[in-house]
């Protein structure tokens, strides 16, 4: 009873808090789409492509708010089962950084650069949540700057760094940023749900990770994760 109470609290907080994150993203979208159609009909190519841009970010925005949605009420359920597979994680890695350069903001960039054994056992869809988050949040919390996947791994664990040079979180919240809905106070005109993080954390744990963080207000976060590799 107590879990399905709390289950349902979190539903409608949800609900209410998306409906209202869900407004932004929507009126965005619509307004791109007809601008996009206006430069196209007077050939203005370099306009029609600026807007299609920004209905991408739009449309990604609205999918990452659903996918935390989903995840956060798989976890509540305990439905979340652990599917292990051995990949190779310099290609995995690989390819996320490759999507992701679809969506960080202009004049940003990633790199990443990997050190060590390829191979690990683990649940690539949890894995591939977790580090589309972190860089999510790394591009979205950073203006035009460098953001960097590092992975390095031994015979036993991989450690995993993403860093960016954003802006920060401050030194007094930073003791709250897992909790769910979390948002800290210099976040103000960046969309968010504060839910990224709290899945990521249990998604961590799931996998018999840790994960730590350091950051510096006005200079940037770096995010650390430490995988058992089996
Ligand atoms: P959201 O980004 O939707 O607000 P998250 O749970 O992903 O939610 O993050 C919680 C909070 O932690 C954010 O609102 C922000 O204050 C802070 N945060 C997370 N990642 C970063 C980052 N890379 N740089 C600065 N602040 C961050």
């Amino acid at each position: 009873m107590e879990r399905e109470r709390a289950l349902s609290e979190l539903k409608s907080r949800f609900v209410s808090m998306a409906s209202h994150e869900f407004r932004t993203p929507l009126s965005a979208l619509l307004s791109s789409a007809a601008l996009a159609q206006q430069y196209l009909e007077r050939g203005e190519a370099s306009k029609t492509i600026k807007h299609i841009e920004k209905i991408k970010a739009s449309v990604k925005n609205l999918n990452d708010i659903l996918n935390d949605f989903l995840s956060l009420d798989k976890l509540e359920q305990g439905g979340v089962q652990m599917s292990i597979t051995r990949f190779d994680l310099r290609e995995f890695a690989e390819g996320i950084c490759e999507e992701m350069e679809n969506f960080i903001k202009p004049g940003q960039d990633i790199s990443m650069s990997f050190d060590g054994p390829v191979d690990i056992d683990q649940d690539q869809h949890i894995l591939r949540n977790v580090l589309i988050n972190l860089l999510s949040n790394a591009s979205k919390y950073s203006g035009e700057e460098k953001i960097q996947l590092v992975v390095a791994a031994t015979p036993d664990s991989v450690s995993i760094r993403v860093i960016d040079k954003g802006i920060g979180i401050p030194e007094h919240q930073q003791q709250h940023i897992f909790g769910r809905f979390f948002r800290a106070d210099n976040t103000s005109n960046i969309q968010g749900t504060g839910l990224g993080l709290n899945i990521v954390k249990r998604y961590v744990e799931l996998m018999k990770g840790s994960i730590a963080f350091k950051s510096e207000l006005g200079v940037g976060t770096t995010f650390h994760i430490e995988l058992p590799r089996a």
